[in-house]
């Protein structure tokens, strides 16, 4: 039954077997709330996650023990289509999530000469996970294929 089920969901776009539970779904960034929102316009301070550095690590510890890979001067294959999104309408309406979502700390947001926060992309860092591509809110970054032969070493995942 489970096998017809899937059939009739290929076939006729979720529809489920004999035409019944058809299955609602959003695509994910749709799911992202606004700071106003979730949290009542106020930012929230981070928790410290309490990595145990046994069983628990922290990201850039995960990235290491992937064995990410890429060479340093390829072009960037995280492409954000509009940097001033970044810089002047997500920081406000949804506190740019991409620092928080990506699991190898790709997006950093720094303060420049000038104080002003400023999206940083360590691309070098990326296991290929493409959240970002799918969880961004504005669906301004686009991950394209990198050079051949960079990413996580998969045989260690
Ligand atoms: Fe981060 Fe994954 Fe996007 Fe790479 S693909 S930048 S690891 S969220």
């Amino acid at each position: 039954m489970g096998l017809i089920g899937a059939a009739f969901n290929v076939l006729f776009g979720g529809l489920g077997a004999f035409f019944r539970d058809n299955l609602k779904n959003k695509r994910g960034h749709e799911y992202m709330a606004t700071l106003a929102a979730y949290h009542g316009g106020t930012k929230p301070s981070q928790p410290k996650l309490a990595e145990d550095g046994v069983l628990t690590f922290d990201k850039l510890t995960d990235v290491y023990s992937s064995g990410t890979e890429h060479e340093e001067d390829q072009p960037c294959h995280l492409v954000v289509a509009d940097l001033d999104i970044c810089h002047d309408k997500c920081v406000k309406e949804y506190g740019n999530p991409c620092q928080h979502f990506c699991p190898a700390m790709v997006y950093e947001m720094e303060p420049n000469e000038n104080g002003e926060e400023r999206l940083k992309i360590n691309a070098s860092n990326c296991v290929h996970c493409k959240t970002c591509d799918i969880m961004d809110p504005y669906q301004i970054i686009n991950w394209v294929t990198p050079e051949g032969g960079g990413g996580p070493a998969y045989q260690l995942l």
